[in-house]
């Protein structure tokens, strides 16, 4: 389980996130959704420590965490944290000069201390599992960016993380090449992987979240079960923002 209390997050005087709640249910996928600007990524990068909230609390499995403006978290509890989590990112970030497999080995190899046989053996693993196998000894721009993606999945996977970070993941990408990375994220979600998703992509929204968060202006205006959140929104706001997404819902849902 991993909780978020009363989270507020400044950037100088703007209030970016304000008294934001959230749970996280191991095994369970949540979408975050909202307009550009409302919060979504820093709220990942809160859960993660990317950026660090200016007040509230987060509780990652046994660790548990309080934020306050006189004191910083010490260093060595930020980075505990962020090894338990893993972040996926709209632009894939790889290492330009590393070949996919050994984007996938570098963190094992400088975080987390590992050989390189065992770092090399655990990145195939995963290059298979998110069906890439065969460009383990390409450099990353010759590959298309749902490939790219992928291999970024399979760096964040690497040292097992407990939740899975992803900001909009498929974003970046054509309809084609989005589809077969969210087929991947779908078989994380399947195997068990808890997940906090920001995205615009229904597909990934409706399909592979139990549970949707909407998020506006840095305060969390509604969330609920997916199917709920589309198709019954409580919330005009959330009705509003709803109808401006892309793609269709699930046609299960609507007939
Ligand atoms: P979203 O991901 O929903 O588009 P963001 O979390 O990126 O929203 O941004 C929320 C707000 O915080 C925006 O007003 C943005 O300009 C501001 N913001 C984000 N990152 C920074 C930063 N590093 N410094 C100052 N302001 C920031
Ligand atoms: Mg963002």
């Amino acid at each position: 389980m991993i909780r978020l209390e009363k989270i507020d997050k400044y950037f100088g005087e703007n209030r970016v996130l304000s008294s934001v709640d959230l749970q996280l249910a191991t095994g369970n996928v949540t979408a975050l959704i909202g307009p550009s600007g409302s919060g979504k990524s820093t709220l990942l990068r809160c859960v993660n420590l990317l950026e660090i909230p200016e007040s509230g609390s987060l509780e990652l499995g046994d660790q548990r965490l309080e934020f306050s403006r006189e004191r910083k978290p010490l260093r060595e509890t930020v980075l505990t944290i962020r090894r338990r989590t893993g972040m996926v990112f709209q632009n894939f970030q790889l290492f330009p000069h590393l070949t996919v497999r050994q984007n996938v080995m570098e963190g094992l190899l400088t975080v987390q201390k590992w050989n390189k046989e065992r770092a090399a053996a655990r990145a195939d693993e995963l290059l298979e599992k998110v069906g890439i196998a065969q460009k383990a000894d390409a450099w990353p721009s010759t590959l298309s960016g749902g490939q790219q993606q992928r291999v970024a999945i399979a760096r964040a996977l690497a040292p097992s993380p407990e939740v899975l970070l992803c900001d909009e993941p498929t974003s970046a990408l054509d309809p084609g090449l989005a589809a077969e990375v969210v087929d991947v994220l779908k078989q994380l979600a399947n195997e068990g992987m808890t997940m906090l998703m920001a995205t615009h992509d229904l597909r990934l929204a409706a399909t592979i979240a139990r549970d949707v968060v909407f998020l506006k202006n840095g305060v969390i205006v509604e969330s609920g079960p997916s199917k709920d959140v589309f198709m019954t929104p409580r919330e005009a706001e959330t009705a509003q923002f709803v109808s401006t997404l892309t793609h269709s819902l699930p046609e299960s849902w609507t007939n």
